[in-house]
């Protein structure tokens, strides 16, 4: 019988984390190649390649250090060479390089294969509002791509603290399918069959995680912090159905909803750069500079990708917290704006 064989494409904070996990659940699955090709955006730490350390240490020192990762996860350099083969595509980049990484493989990847985007964001062009799976899609000859979404911060998800994800599918035999590839005891994954309300729920919570570190960096306690929650769920579930009808109520109660808003209003990297800005008054792009050691926000561009689609619509006014916290990062509005709702 042919077996499967997943490729990673990404190696970040997340991606690696995710590494750890289908390695360990690919070598017991007996239908599963035990070989993981994990694709790395090259680059030197301490006059070393960083492909070459992972192989040689199995670990990513710079992204996910003090994790051993599993010995059947083979980094690669090569995008081509990490595709090569692969039945399963797990793509786990930050969004703004999607368009560039599946520029390279179009082509070269199995018709047979499918896909799952694990990337918060949207995708904002001429043609308007797209989900980063439907560019991915798009680009790949129409494969069957799922999304996992959910409130999973990684270096917690790393020590295998218990938390939850969510996989969206438009097909139930590949939705279970990688439901069987992430599943772990402390990593409990539901599958929902509603790809677009997944992934805009990911995509959006960072947008409200600005928002809730803006009011971090101003002190404004916890019935604000609540506050501006509530507001971001609200403001998520109206966008989502404005722009996909089919977008589901359920969805925004799983782990890709309410709960992936709370973990990153109180622990992610978006509120973290959001109330140091608002401390220093340094710029977004020079702290995550300075904080981020080279992983990256995703909240700040989603905001402006959002507004790009909202305002020429005239839709400013139904989304109150999206606006400001553009005009906050982009526009130079004080930060204490971020509570005029
Ligand atoms: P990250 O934030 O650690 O990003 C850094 C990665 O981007 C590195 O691997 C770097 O090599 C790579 N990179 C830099 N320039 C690049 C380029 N030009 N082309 C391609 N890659 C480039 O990444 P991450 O944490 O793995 O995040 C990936 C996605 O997963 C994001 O959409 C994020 O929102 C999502 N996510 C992150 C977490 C988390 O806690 N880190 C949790 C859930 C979901
Ligand atoms: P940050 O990118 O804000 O760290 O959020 C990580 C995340 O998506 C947790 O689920
Ligand atoms: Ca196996």
């Amino acid at each position: 019988l042919p077996r499967e064989k997943v490729c990673l494409i990404g190696s970040g904070n997340w991606g690696s984390v995710i590494a750890k996990i289908v390695a360990e659940n690919v070598k017991a699955l007996p239908d599963f190649d035990d070989e993981v090709r994990m694709w790395v955006f090259e680059e030197m730490v301490n006059g070393e390649r960083l492909s070459k350390i992972i192989n040689d240490k199995h670990e990513n020192v710079k992204y996910l250090p003090n994790i051993k990762l599993p010995t059947n996860v083979i980094a690669h350099p090569t995008l081509l060479t990490a595709v090569e083969g692969a039945t399963l595509l797990v793509f786990v980049i930050p969004h703004q390089f999607v368009k560039g990484t599946c520029d390279q493989i179009i082509g070269s990847v199995r018709s047979d294969a499918r896909a799952i985007s694990l990337i918060k964001g949207v995708d904002v062009s001429k043609a308007g509002l797209r989900l980063i799976s439907d560019v991915i899609k798009e680009n790949l000859n129409g494969m069957d791509v799922s999304v996992l979404m959910g409130a999973n911060i990684a270096n917690e998800v790393a020590e295998e603290k218990f938390c939850e994800a969510t996989v969206g599918y438009r097909n139930e035999a590949n939705g279970l399918l990688w439901q069987k590839v992430f599943n772990k005891p402390y990593f409990k994954i539901a599958a929902v069959e509603d790809v677009e309300g997944v992934e805009l729920c990911g995509a959006l919570k960072n947008v409200v995680a600005i928002a809730a570190g803006l009011v971090d960096g101003l002190k404004y306690g916890d019935n604000t912090k609540a506050a501006i929650i509530r507001i971001g769920l609200s403001e998520m579930r109206r966008f989502s159905k404005h722009f996909h009808s089919s977008v589901k109520d359920n969805t925004f109660f799983e782990s890709c909803g309410v709960a992936d808003v709370i973990t990153t209003c109180f622990g992610g990297r978006n509120r973290k750069v959001a109330e140091a800005h608002v401390l220093t008054g340094k710029s977004f792009e020079e702290l995550e500079k300075e904080l981020l050691n080279g992983q990256k926000l995703q909240g700040t561009l989603t905001a402006r990708e959002i507004f790009m689609i909202l305002e020429p619509k005239g839709l400013t006014k139904e989304f109150p917290l999206f606006t400001q916290v553009y005009r906050i990062c982009y526009e130079g509005l004080d930060p204490k704006a971020i509570i005029n709702l």
